[in-house]
């Protein structure tokens, strides 16, 4: 791990909370990614020197977000995504969505459009609540196409860049949620942004809580992925949005239950436009953030440090292994010493946009290509790549009758993972 003080020589960007360049590495993030991945393989995570917002920085362009959204999201596959509202804790989370803006928005007329509408789920929620005007709008044609068939207007369209069809009306609300954790150029967010709102409009802006990733530490380093790149607390947000003249009507923290035993902590607030920008006097420095991200790197470290020695001892003296899962988790487990002397055989994953990819050179498989005479005949240790999901995956490995030995990873001991 890097010290905490080195300074980032060359930022490839400035700072999306409040503009500034000067800032802190606290730490060096490596994946090893499948072939033609667009995005970048490591990037420093570095701390704002003026109001301590803490971000990614990786050698990239918006242009190579957008194109991983567009041809590596698996977001519109509506059996797996969520923002459908199909699981009951995908309702109960996207219910209180609702209800918040229900609580800070003073009128049921009020037409809301939720940019990064999956399959319409919020939408459903937003109409129980008695908003009468809801409408989605989604990269995804297919995504659009079933919040029509659930009865809303649907538009299909960037949301980064907020290029929308030209019939598209302004709103009173705009709902970006879970959106600006994967936005790298925040000032041209903002600019599309206010393209979508009428005069005086609100944005709805939700994120994973930063200051809180510590007390949720499931899996090492799980939000340093190639996808969350700003890590955001209350007042990252607040300082972010009066850079760009909204005014804070509500900011609040939440925890959203995303499985029976899995929750996850977020920030969200609902913020007006004022027009025109701030001026720089506004800016809040947040003490409490890089403090709390420092907390979650030594912590994730020591995990990351007990799984490789872990990995290390049961692998002695094996040549070959496959690995379940190649995901986030996966794409950091590969750089590990431990895994440096075992070939990996193969990588098996239930995302089709994975299929038929490399891996550390190793491809990338579905389920039903491991069996008997395949490539599990040949009994390599099965490595579980993910902590979330490993029970099911045990599961999975006992159902279609694998006789291979089977690794999982050790969990999360040193820290206490609060419950909500
Ligand atoms: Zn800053």
């Amino acid at each position: 791990m890097h010290s905490a003080a080195t300074l980032s020589p060359q930022p490839h960007r400035a700072c999306g909370a409040c503009g500034a360049t000067g800032n802190t590495v606290c730490h060096r993030q490596r994946f090893i990614v499948p072939d033609g991945y667009p995005l970048p393989a490591e990037y420093n995570v570095v701390v704002c020197r003026r109001c301590g917002f803490v971000y990614a920085d990786p050698a990239a362009t918006q242009r190579d977000y957008d194109r991983f959204y567009c041809e590596w999201s698996k977001y519109d596959d509506s059996a797996t995504a969520t923002g459908s509202g199909l699981s009951p804790y995908d309702a109960a989370r996207l219910a209180i969505t609702a209800s918040d803006i229900a609580r800070a928005l003073p009128s049921r007329a009020a037409s809301i459009l939720d940019a990064g509408c999956a399959t319409g789920g919020l939408l459903t929620a937003l109409r129980d609540h008695g908003f009468t005007a809801v409408a989605g709008f989604d990269p995804s044609p297919r995504s659009a196409a079933a919040c029509r068939d659930r009865g809303f207007e649907a538009y299909v369209g960037s949301i980064s860049t907020a290029s929308a069809p030209a019939h598209m009306p302004k709103f009173d609300c705009v709902v970006f949620s879970h959106v600006l954790e994967h936005v790298y150029d925040i000032p041209a967010f903002f600019t599309a942004a206010r393209r979508l709102l009428a005069p005086g409009g609100y944005l709805y802006l939700e994120t994973p809580d930063a200051t809180r990733y510590d007390d949720y530490l499931y899996a090492p380093f799980q939000e340093f992925n190639t996808e969350h790149i700003n890590h955001f607390s209350a007042r990252a947000l607040e300082n972010t949005v009066r850079r760009f003249g909204f005014q804070p009507v509500l900011v609040e923290q939440k925890v959203i239950q995303t499985a029976e035993d899995t929750h996850y902590p977020a920030v969200f607030g609902l913020f007006r436009d004022s027009g025109g920008t701030a001026d720089e006097h506004v800016v809040v420095c947040d003490q409490e953030l890089p403090r709390r991200i420092a907390a979650y790197i030594r912590h994730s470290a020591e995990q990351m440090e007990r799984i490789n020695r872990d990995l290390a001892s049961q692998l002695a003296n094996t040549p070959r292994v496959i690995l379940w899962g190649a995901g986030q988790l996966a794409m950091k487990l590969l750089a590990l010493p431990c895994l440096a002397q075992t070939e990996v055989r193969a990588l098996v994953d239930n995302n089709p946009i994975l299929r038929g990819r490399t891996l550390a050179g190793a491809p990338i498989i579905g389920p039903e290509e491991m069996g008997p005479g395949k490539i599990a005949g040949t009994r390599e240790p099965i490595i579980i790549a993910t902590l979330l999901h490993a029970d099911e995956i045990s599961a999975q490995i006992r159902r279609l009758g694998l006789s291979n030995p089977v690794i999982s990873l050790p969990h999360n001991s040193n820290s206490e993972v609060r419950r909500a």
